[in-house]
């Protein structure tokens, strides 16, 4: 991994800058991947696409700032990177106005994320479980997300389909979640991934990252066993999150 100088954006309500981590150079060297398609990757650390300013409080994408609200700084030593608590995301997905059908797909992955970094924070010895307002915020969103029509209608987007399994599977739906992931076919996966990435792929939570064959093939072994990994949870009726591991 090869740091390179910090990246600095400003807020778009109240122009203060913050200093997030930028990487010239990464890899996936010791990278962690969980159920919830959450990766945590020591030597290419990633920004979250949502940012509390640290002055107002205020939440934005950084897709949406403009060019002129980036720039590189001097300081080679930022680690920021920004994750928002489970309820700053709760509270980002009030704040944030209008938000796009890809943009709200990622609010909903954020929020998810951060409960269970509550939940991971406490298996690591880092943390108190969650609480039980916590758990009951938690079952409302992914409730709330299940019934979200404008995202997970289209069942033959598969990051949709994975997240949607998974999120049934984490509130005990174990049926819903096994009947949504017999609709994977791994050899359609392959033709439409192949088709997205013949030059640029967008990521699941956004940005953009160049593919290259190997790669592709990669992540598409990566899905199918994904999903044999939630499908074998959802049928032993376990609804913890877990490490996948290849
Ligand atoms: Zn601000």
């Amino acid at each position: 991994m090869i740091p390179g100088k910090e990246l600095l954006v400003k807020c778009p309500h109240c122009g203060e800058e913050k200093s997030l981590s930028q990487m010239l150079s990464g890899n996936n060297i010791g990278a962690e991947q969980w159920s919830d398609l959450r990766e945590f990757a020591p030597m290419c650390p990633q920004n979250s696409p949502v940012q509390k300013c640290p002055k107002c409080g205020g939440y934005y994408f950084l897709s949406r700032l403009p060019k002129d609200s980036k720039r590189n700084g001097e300081e080679f030593s930022s680690f920021e990177q920004g994750w928002l608590s489970f309820e700053e995301a709760l509270q980002a997905m009030k704040e944030i106005e209008s938000p796009t059908e890809e943009e709200m797909l990622t609010l909903y992955i954020l929020a998810v994320w951060a409960y269970n970094d509550i939940v991971r924070c406490c298996r690591w010895g880092e943390g108190e479980a969650p609480t039980e307002s916590q758990k009951n915020e938690f079952l409302a969103l992914v409730t709330g997300i299940l019934q979200d029509k404008r995202i997970l209608q289209n069942m033959k987007d598969i990051k949709n389909m994975i997240f949607a399994a998974e999120l049934n599977r984490e509130i005990g739906n174990f049926e819903e979640a096994i009947s949504i992931l017999s609709q994977y076919n791994s050899e359609e996966d392959l033709i439409e991934y192949e088709v997205l990435t013949s030059t640029k792929v967008r990521r699941w939570w956004g940005g953009y990252t160049t593919k290259y064959g190997s790669e592709k093939r990669y992540k598409k072994g990566c899905r199918e066993y994904i999903v044999k990994a939630i499908l074998a949870k959802a049928q032993e009726k376990d609804s913890d999150i877990f490490l996948l591991s290849q």
